[in-house]
């Protein structure tokens, strides 16, 4: 049976190493486990990519659910696994995101994704996914794209952390919430994968990364089209480039698994 449970160290060693690259002080919620972890570098995404594709692979069949796989555990699997290459992406362009060349988290001029504080968070996330709290929600606001990224990568790490929500040992069920918020993780993760593609493709391209931003983002869209995490209309500013990787099907017109909302 395949888990995520064997994920949760690359997990780790992710979230620090965006923490270290963006230069943000490491706050006692945030701060490394364990020792510091060396920087992302791009045989680290190489790497990755190889391990979590394979050559040859066909990343349409890769993302459907094997034959007697618990559905809640392939979407754990793979929330960790794009998580992680969301993290190492983003790692190697932090030094040209910064609040003054980025002082807005925007995909193009038309989209801004605001962030949405909370005021029983830890460290200014959006609140416990568990179902076991409801924070007072507070207006969202508008921050610098550093800032909004790292705010959403420790939301997704702290709700991976919660042995309630990511259960640790094998046999514990998932909450019934489980799929919602898969689905709001996801449709949070893109706006990394929108910002990048809008604003720092260039630097992408310069460090010959580019394959593998198109490749981790087709696998993402794949997944999420395969059991309907996100609506089309949810691709905004990248809705023309996954309409072209796909030849323009609809993203909506199938998927085995549905788990929109309504
Ligand atoms: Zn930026």
């Amino acid at each position: 049976m395949l888990t995520f449970r064997n994920s949760q160290t690359i997990k780790t060693r992710g979230f620090k190493t965006l923490t270290s690259d963006i230069g943000l002080p490491s706050t006692p919620e945030t701060a490394p486990k364990t020792e510091q972890q060396p920087s992302t570098t791009h045989r680290d995404i190489k790497n990755y990519a190889e391990a979590t594709l394979g050559s040859g692979s066909s990343l349409a069949q890769a993302v459907k659910l094997p034959i007697g796989e618990d559905l809640d555990e392939w979407l754990a699997v793979h929330v960790v696994s794009f998580y992680n290459q969301i993290n190492m992406l983003y790692g190697t362009i932090t030094e040209f995101c910064s609040a003054q060349t980025c002082p807005r988290m925007i995909a193009t001029q038309e989209y801004e994704y605001l962030w949405q504080p909370s005021v029983s968070s830890r460290t200014s996330n959006m609140g416990s996914a568990s179902g076991s709290s409801s924070p007072r929600k507070l207006a969202p606001v508008s921050c610098t794209a550093p800032e909004y990224v790292e705010n959403l990568m420790s939301w997704v790490q702290d709700n991976l952390d919660d042995e309630r929500i990511f259960p640790n040992k094998t046999g514990v069920p998932f909450p019934t919430n489980f799929q919602t918020l898969v689905r709001t993780m996801m449709k949070r993760l893109f706006r990394v994968y929108a910002h990048i593609y809008c604003h720092h493709f260039d630097e992408i391209a310069g460090l010959s990364l580019q394959a593998h931003l198109n490749t981790s983002f087709k696998h993402f869209v794949l997944f999420c089209k395969e059991f309907r995490l996100i609506s089309t209309k949810d691709y905004g500013p990248l809705k023309e480039l996954v309409l072209i990787m796909f030849d323009g099907n609809d993203l909506d017109a199938d998927g085995d698994t549905d788990l929109t909302d309504s």
